[in-house]
């Protein structure tokens, strides 16, 4: 239904939005509008933000262990709706159904990891830090907490944030991307339906008018952010300016390193998968590939030969390997950087522009497109590209492949690829980057470990999901105390204390 119009969900239930802006929601593959989404308006994010607050002193009391049950009850609901929670994010996004079934997974993952609340909240204890004294520590939750999150995961990246928050003891407002709202909404009538009780978690799709509200909102103690890396840093700036905690993960350029000893076959493979899965729309894909010394030639003809087999077409038909990409604005960004690559002086060794797909001639799709012979001034290796180009640089010597790796200003992935143990462990103890894959091309952390770049693709302190994540949304209290026996009663003195 073109002109359907999608709710808020605000307390417990669908909302109507006060807003009168909207936007439609395009499938990438027809550029069809298949319907329409609210843009939140301030008193529409206010609201939700009344409802969370209303809702976190019962939800806070409710002990870890009722908590971690309904969770688990999600959980259980996100595995039996996951194949509809993939359609929705392959018919918004674009990506194929595969893929998008392994992102809802992975998502499901943190859900997994959040259960274990009543043991993740466990503080610390010591006895006898001093004579009759004792410390112990608790993590207790902040209040209202709020999520941002791009369009290129509508389920995953969502799922990073508020199912922790809300095991710890928070509620919650998300608002998604407006490009792909409709797995947020979704996942909020499943969690309603787990017994989560109304208001606990709320989620409002919009814009930046819903985004500057919910930065400025005094009743919003810590916000997430996930997206590019120009919004992150505003994101960052000015929620820290007012006062919140914030975590803001940006944009990438995820290198991989190949040295001569790499295995030929598995490397193009893994690069491939890396590199032109979702269309190359995921913060861990690889864009870059440094070639060390006499690999080039092969690896470019192995990467050539297997870019050309990718088949490209609508992410909800079999056998297609490649969707495209999330709009007609951003298709003719990424088509305007290949074209400056040419003109730059790149090798185009495969070109994606122009691709025809029988039957899709008014979606958004960019062929595998590879470039060799780049240079670090080239506008392709400069920016960002999020689409389905891979570009090679060449250099002499690995000393030179890491200098290169670390003075680039993003830092969210990386992965070297070779048969050394030697070369690999410098890798991991002298690479500048926040998740490193050996041999492993997308290197994305288990729900149980947390998930975040460093430098230009992370502004904050703490990553997600993990213990980072259970430290973001908690603070720590730490409490000494004494039970004098009545022999033990002295009197006060202004000396400072000093125990042991
Ligand atoms: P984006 O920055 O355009 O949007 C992200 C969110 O911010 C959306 O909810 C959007 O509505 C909102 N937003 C956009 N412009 C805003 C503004 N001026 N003020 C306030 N809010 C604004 O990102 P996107 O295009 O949706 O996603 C792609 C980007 O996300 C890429 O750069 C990608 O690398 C990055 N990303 C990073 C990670 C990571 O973990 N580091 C993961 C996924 C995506």
């Amino acid at each position: 239904m073109p002109n359907s119009i999608l709710p808020l969900w605000i307390n417990g239930q669908r909302t109507e939005s006060r807003s009168s802006r909207r936007a439609g929601v395009t499938n990438p593959a027809t550029g069809a509008v298949i319907r329409q989404v609210p843009l939140a308006s301030r008193d529409d994010v206010t609201n939700a933000i009344e409802a969370a607050k209303a809702a976190f002193p019962a939800w806070r009391e409710t002990t870890p262990l009722r908590r971690s049950r309904i969770l688990n009850k999600f959980r259980e609901l996100l595995e039996t709706h996951r194949a509809e929670l993939a359609q929705l994010a392959s018919e918004e996004h674009g990506k194929t159904l595969e893929d998008a079934t392994g992102s809802v997974q992975r998502g499901i993952e943190v859900v997994e990891f959040a259960v274990g609340a009543p043991h993740l909240l466990k503080g610390e204890h010591a006895e006898n830090v001093g004579r009759g004294v004792d410390c112990h520590s608790m993590l207790q939750p902040i209040g209202v907490c709020a999520g941002i999150t791009p369009f290129n995961f509508p389920a995953m990246v969502p799922m990073w944030m508020f199912p922790l928050a809300i095991a710890c003891g928070n509620t919650f407002v998300l608002k998604p991307s407006e490009k792909v709202p409709s797995c947020s909404l979704r996942m909020a009538e499943l969690f309603k339906e787990a017994g989560l009780p109304d208001g606990v978690f709320n989620v409002v799709p919009g814009d930046k008018e819903a985004v500057d509200t919910l930065l400025s909102h005094p009743d919003v103690r810590a916000i997430s952010f996930v997206g590019s890396t120009p919004v992150a840093k505003y994101i960052y700036e000015t929620a820290a300016h007012h006062g919140k905690r914030v975590q803001a993960l940006g944009g990438a350029k995820n290198h991989a390193v190949v040295l001569p000893d790499a295995a030929l076959d598995f490397t193009a493979d893994a690069i491939m998968g890396a590199a032109y899965g979702s269309a190359g729309e995921r913060c861990m894909a690889i864009s870059t590939v440094v070639a060390v010394g006499n690999i080039a030639d092969a690896l470019v003809a192995r990467l050539k030969e297997k870019a050309e087999k990718l088949v490209v077409g609508p992410g909800d038909r079999k056998g297609v390997d490649m969707g495209p990409v999330i709009s007609a604005q951003h298709r003719d960004k990424i088509v305007g950087l290949i074209d400056s690559g040419v003109a730059q002086g790149a090798t185009l060794v495969t070109d994606g522009r122009g691709i025809h797909v029988p039957g899709f001639e008014n979606g958004y799709f960019v062929g595998p497109t590879l470039f060799d012979h780049v240079s670090t001034e080239m506008d392709i290796y400069r920016e960002e590209i999020f689409g389905p180009v891979l570009i090679v640089l060449r250099v002499a010597s690995y000393d030179e492949a890491i200098k290169l790796v670390n003075s680039n200003p993003y830092a969210n992935g990386t992965a070297i690829f070779t048969s050394s143990g030697a070369a690999a462990r410098r890798f991991q103890h002298e690479i500048e980057v926040g998740m490193v894959g050996i041999n492993v091309p997308i290197p994305v952390p288990m729900a149980f470990f947390s998930f975040g770049g460093w430098k230009s693709s992370l502004f904050g302190d703490l990553h997600m999901h993990g213990m980072e994540g259970v430290y973001f949304y908690t603070r720590t209290k730490a409490i000494t105390s004494r039970w004098p026996e009545q022999s033990d009663l002295s009197a006060s003195t202004l000396v400072m204390p000093t125990l042991g």
